[in-house]
């Protein structure tokens, strides 16, 4: 797909199953501000055309068992490892990532892939807990994951494909069908995902795509009967009240305020530089992120410097494919505008600004990666979410005062401990309020795909990657098959009278005796 002609697209069809003209909405480019696309919106109707669609193909899918399922996953990636270069360059024209930011994208679904055609079947195989009441032992107890026929995914801008397809994977390999409504400012490189999916692979209809804004996604979590939502805490709580209607399961992975932690022991150069990565990756705009710096007071000047210094090194711009430049341009004018705001209200509060901290001059939506010194708890940029290449650190008189401050937000969703050894690092990651949190290191466990990644608090509720992250695209359901020949009738079962009554009260009472349970082992 050429990133550059302006022509209308949807995943299917314009024309809008009520006949109605359809409407549309721009893709634009950030780098320089030109439209790249027109796309049609997907209306109610159109919504629920396509849930149907692959609802009835669903079954099929389900039934193809893990290893038919596999067989098709495994040729997406496939596609993905020859198209890399295609899709990877309308992923950087409509998100305005430098190169190795939206290089990052391919490879990590590529692993997703790998992971769950490795580890699924036995994530999804049956359990059988064995009856801890003796009584029930003469019962086969069975869990049984079954799918969700449709998942609904609702996704953000900042990450096309990782927090679209990303989430897609486990869900098809769970045997559920698929549709995505991705971000209305990025939807590009995922219409190229499901074209593909259909037209190149050629893989059973279970995997679309449905375009717009609000609205569309509304529609969507009322034909689905899954949503997995990643985006604002707003929308996130909107989504989770619409979904209540008709009782549809939820997970959301919503927005932080990652906290740093930076101990007067620590390798302070190493934690500078993975404070400007994990500040500045795709400029800032990323959920796991290096949002507030708390820097013990021994260490803070060097600290401070040896940032400054790494940020002011940085180049910005948009260089295609040719890896020059380290941080891209603001996704979306209406993010650049919080940026702006959060500096500004530093500025003003007293903080100091030693690097960035404006808009660049030119075309395409540019901030300047910006370094805030002397920031405070008082100020925007310490407690909302800034969501762009902005770093605010702050000074704090010990670890204790850094623990009490980073947990202090309504969000939990990653944080980051710099220490001199490990296990003093560790030590505070367990007193950390989030649902991850990297020692001597930053961003790291988003990649470990065994481990859970999801939020506390107002961060979201649920998570992706590990076990979980399949098994939530099922439903559990419980089954118990005699092990031994049935009678007529059972002990329990009508008529009621004393002596049964009696009967059971002793059995259960002779079971339910602690000391008598004990002596017999059980
Ligand atoms: P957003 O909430 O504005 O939009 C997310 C998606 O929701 C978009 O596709 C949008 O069209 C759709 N939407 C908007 N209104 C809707 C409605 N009423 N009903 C249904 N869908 C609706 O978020 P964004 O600006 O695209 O993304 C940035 C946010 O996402 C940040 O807060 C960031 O922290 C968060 N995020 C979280 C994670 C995570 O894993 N926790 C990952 C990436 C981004």
């Amino acid at each position: 797909m050429e990133p550059t002609a302006a022509t209308e697209t949807s995943a299917e069809s314009p024309q809008q199953p009520n006949g109605k003209a359809p409407q549309t909405f721009d893709v634009v480019k950030p780098a320089d501000g030109t439209v790249i696309r027109r796309v049609v919106i997907d209306d109610a109707d159109r919504v629920g055309d396509v849930v149907g669609r692959v609802r009835a193909v669903q079954p099929a899918w389900e039934a193809l068992g893990f290893a038919g399922r596999r067989m098709w996953m495994e040729r997406l990636r496939d596609w993905l490892l020859a198209n890399t270069d295609v899709i990877t360059d309308v992923m950087q024209a409509e998100s305005g990532k430098v190169r190795a930011d939206a290089a990052l994208e391919v490879p990590h679904l590529c692993d997703m892939i790998n992971y769950y055609a490795a580890a699924g079947e036995a994530y999804l195989a049956d359990e059988e807990p064995s009856p801890h009441l003796p009584l029930m032992r003469v019962k086969k107890a069975k869990i049984v994951y079954r799918p969700y026929p449709v998942v609904g995914l609702i996704s953000p801008w900042n990450f096309p494909l990782i927090l679209s397809a990303g989430d897609a994977i486990p869900a098809l390999f769970a045997g559920a069908a698929v549709v995505v409504k991705p971000s209305e400012i990025t939807p590009l490189c995922f219409i190229e995902l499901v074209r593909a999916w259909k037209e190149d692979i050629g893989a059973p209809d279970v995997f679309d795509c449905v375009n717009g804004m609000g609205e569309t996604g509304g529609a969507l979590v009322d034909e689905v009967d899954f949503i997995g939502f990643t985006g604002s805490e707003r929308t996130g709580k909107v989504v989770m009240k619409r979904a209540a209607d008709t009782l549809t399961p939820v997970s959301l992975e919503l927005g932080g305020k990652d906290p740093m932690i930076v101990l007067r022991d620590a390798d302070v150069e190493r934690a500078a530089n993975a404070a400007a990565f994990g500040g500045l990756l795709n400029s800032g705009q990323i959920c796991l992120s290096v949002e507030r710096v708390f820097v013990e007071e021994p260490v803070y000047d060097e600290f401070v410097t040896r940032l400054r210094e790494r940020v002011e090194g940085l180049r910005q711009g948009d260089d295609g494919r040719a890896y020059e430049a380290d941080v891209g341009a603001m996704t979306s004018p209406a993010q650049t505008e919080i940026v702006s705001g959060h500096v500004e209200d530093a500025r003003t509060a007293g903080a100091r600004i030693l690097t960035g901290g404006r808009r660049r001059e030119g075309p395409g939506d540019y901030y300047e990666p910006t370094v805030i010194a002397d920031a405070d708890p008082s100020m925007k940029v310490m407690r909302e979410e800034t969501f762009g290449p902005v770093i605010p650190v702050m000074k704090v008189n010990d670890a204790e005062e850094a623990v009490r401050l980073a947990n202090d937000t309504t969000y939990g969703l990653g944080a980051t401990v710099f220490a001199g050894t490990n296990a003093a690092g560790e030590r505070v990651a367990r007193r950390i309020e989030a649902g991850a949190c990297d020692v001597n290191d930053v961003l790291a466990h988003y990649n470990v795909l065994e481990i859970p990644m999801g939020g506390w608090k107002q961060s979201g509720i649920g998570y992706r990657h590990g076990p979980g992250g399949i098994r939530k695209y099922c439903r559990t359901e419980s089954i118990t098959v005699p092990r031994l020949p049935t009678a007529k009738s059972e002990l329990l079962w009508y008529p009621y009278s004393k002596p049964k009554r009696r009967l059971i009260d002793r059995v259960s009472r002779f079971f339910n005796a602690r000391g008598i349970r004990n002596r017999l082992g059980l």
